[in-house]
C-alpha cells in the first residue's frame, strides 16, 4: 500500500485537505482523474515476432488548461503509477501557475531491448493510438523516464501526418529543429539549481563547500550534478539503474556524463579511486544534500530513519513516501518538494508551446531568466506560507497548488 504511488498520491490530497479544511466534495473529487485509456501495441519485431505492449495515458484534471505531462517508457510502468504522475502534474502546473493541467503517460517496455525501427514503430502505434485524447488545445506530451527528443519528434510527426499539417505544439520536449525550445533539455536541472540556491540562502548556507549525493544519472540527475559540480560542489555519489559510484574527495562529473552519454553504465567506469556502491547505500551515505532523480519510493518506512542529510531535493516525482516523509520532518531534515524542486521542466515546456503557437522562438536568456522568475516565485509562496502556518514546505506548496485548483472547480461550477 505505502509504495502504490496512487495510494501515496490520494494520501497526500487528504493530508492537505485537512491542512486547509477543503471542502469533501472537491476532495473527492481530486482524488479521481478525469480520463484514463489503456491501449494495445502490437509491434512487428525485426525477428518476424508480433510482440504486444500495454500503454496509458492519464489525464487527471484539465480545469486550469489542457493536460501536460510527460511519457515514461519503462517495463515497470502501470496504470496507478501514471495515475500518480498525473496527479503531480497537476498540482505542479498549479504551483508555477502555469495555465496547464495535469497529465501523463507510460508505455511498459524496456526500450534498451529494441531496436531503433522497433522504438519508432512503437512510439508511432502509441502516438496513434492516444491521438483522439492528445493535441495542443487538449493534452501536451513530453519526455520522461527512458524517453527523448527523437521520441518527441516521432510523436509530433505521427500527429502532424494524421492531421495533414505540420502541429509543432502537440509535444514538447522536441529537437530544436523542428520546434523545440533553446533550454528544454536542461530545464529541469537549472530549476533544481535556483531552488537549492534560494534554500541554501535561507539557511545561511554556502552552496560551494556543500556535500552532494545523487540517485539517477540521466536528464534530471546528470544536469544537476553537472551545475553543482561545476559551481565547486563537492559530489561525493552518482547512480543509475546500474548502481552507484562514491569517492569521499569528489568525482569528475564531467568525465561521467562523457562516459554514460556513450549508452555506457556507470558500474562499468573504470577509475581505482572510486568504490562500487548499490543504490540503497546512495542514499543512506552522509552529506549536506541528497538528490534522489531517478524514480519514485526510493525513501520509504525502511530507510528514513538512515537518511543522513540536511537537505532532500527531490529531482525525481513521488521519491520519497508519506510515512517516509514524515520520518524526515521529525527528523529535522529539510524536503524540497517534487512539485516546486523539478517544475523547471514543465516550465520550460511551457515555453516551448507557447513558442510553437506563436511561431516566434526566444533566445536561452530569456528561457533563463523567465525560469528563474516563476520557480523562485513558486519557491518564496511556498518557503513563507511554511514559516507562517509551520509547516512543511511539501504541505505548504499543495496548501498554494490545491487551492488554485479548488478555485478554479468552483468558478467554473459543476457541469451540467
Ligand atoms: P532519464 O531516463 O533521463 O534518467 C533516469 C535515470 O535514473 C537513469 O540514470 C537511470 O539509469 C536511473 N534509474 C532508472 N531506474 C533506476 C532505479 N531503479 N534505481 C536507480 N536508478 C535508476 O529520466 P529523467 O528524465 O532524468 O527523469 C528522472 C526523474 O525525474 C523521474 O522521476 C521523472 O519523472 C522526473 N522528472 C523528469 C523531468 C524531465 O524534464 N525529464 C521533469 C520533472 C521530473
Amino acid at each position: 500500500m505505502e509504495l502504490n504511488p496512487f495510494e501515496v498520491a490520494k494520501k497526500q490530497i487528504d493530508i492537505v485537505a485537512e491542512e486547509m479544511g477543503l471542502d469533501p466534495n472537491v476532495r473527492e473529487y481530486l482524488k479521481r482523474v478525469e480520463r484514463a485509456l489503456i491501449v494495445t501495441i502490437p509491434i512487428l519485431m525485426d525477428d518476424g515476432s508480433i510482440q504486444i505492449f500495454e500503454g496509458y495515458r492519464v489525464q487527471h484534471s484539465t480545469v486550469r488548461g489542457p493536460g501536460k505531462g510527460g511519457i515514461r517508457y519503462s517495463p515497470e510502468v502501470t496504470l496507478d503509477e501514471v495515475k500518480a504522475l498525473a496527479i503531480w502534474m497537476t498540482w505542479k502546473c498549479s504551483l508555477l501557475n502555469l495555465p496547464l493541467g495535469g497529465a501523463k503517460g507510460g508505455v511498459c517496455v524496456d526500450p534498451r531491448k529494441l531496436s531503433n525501427r522497433e522504438l519508432e514503430h512503437l512510439t508511432r502505434r502509441y502516438t496513434s493510438e492516444i491521438i483522439n485524447m492528445i493535441g495542443p488545445d487538449i493534452d501536451i506530451p513530453a519526455p520522461d523516464v527512458n524517453t527523448n527528443a527523437q521520441i518527441m519528434a516521432w510523436i509530433m510527426d505521427t500527429y502532424s501526418m494524421n492531421k495533414g499539417r505540420s502541429v509543432p505544439g502537440v509535444v514538447t520536449g522536441k529537437p530544436i529543429e523542428i520546434g523545440g525550445s533553446v533550454g528544454r533539455e536542461p530545464a529541469t536541472g537549472m530549476g533544481l539549481y535556483y531552488v537549492l540556491e534560494a534554500m541554501c540562502e535561507r539557511l545561511k548556507l554556502d552552496l560551494k563547500p556543500l556535500s552532494i549525493v545523487v540517485q539517477g544519472f540521466g536528464n534530471v540527475g546528470g544536469t544537476i550534478a553537472d551545475l553543482l559540480y561545476k559551481e565547486g560542489c563537492k559530489i561525493m555519489a552518482v547512480s543509475d539503474i546500474s548502481g552507484g559510484i562514491y569517492y569521499s574527495e569528489g568525482l569528475e562529473i564531467d568525465k561521467l556524463l562523457e562516459w554514460t552519454k556513450q549508452g555506457k553504465y556507470l558500474k562499468d567506469y573504470e577509475d581505482k579511486k572510486y568504490k562500487l556502491i548499490t543504490n540503497d547505500e546512495l542514499l543512506t551515505l552522509e552529506c549536506d544534500v541528497l538528490i534522489p532523480a531517478a524514480l519514485e519510493n526510493q525513501i520509504t518506512q525502511n530507510n528514513a530513519d538512515k537518511i543522513k542529510c540536511k537537505i532532500v531535493l527531490e529531482g525525481a516525482n513521488g521519491p520519497v513516501t508519506t510515512i517516509a516523509d514524515k520520518i524526515l520532518l521529525d527528523k529535522g531534515i529539510k524536503v524540497i518538494p517534487d512539485i516546486l524542486a523539478n517544475g523547471g521542466g514543465v516550465c520550460v515546456s511551457y515555453f516551448e508551446y507557447v513558442q510553437d503557437i506563436r511561431a516566434y522562438f526566444w533566445e536561452l536568456e530569456r528561457i533563463n531568466k523567465e525560469l528563474k522568475k516563476i520557480i523562485l516565485k513558486a519557491f518564496e509562496a511556498v518557503y513563507t506560507l511554511s514559516k507562517e502556518r509551520n509547516i512543511s514546505l511539501r504541505t505548504a506548496a499543495y496548501v498554494i497548488a490545491v487551492s488554485r485548483i479548488a478555485k478554479a472547480i468552483e468558478l467554473r461550477g459543476i457541469f451540467p
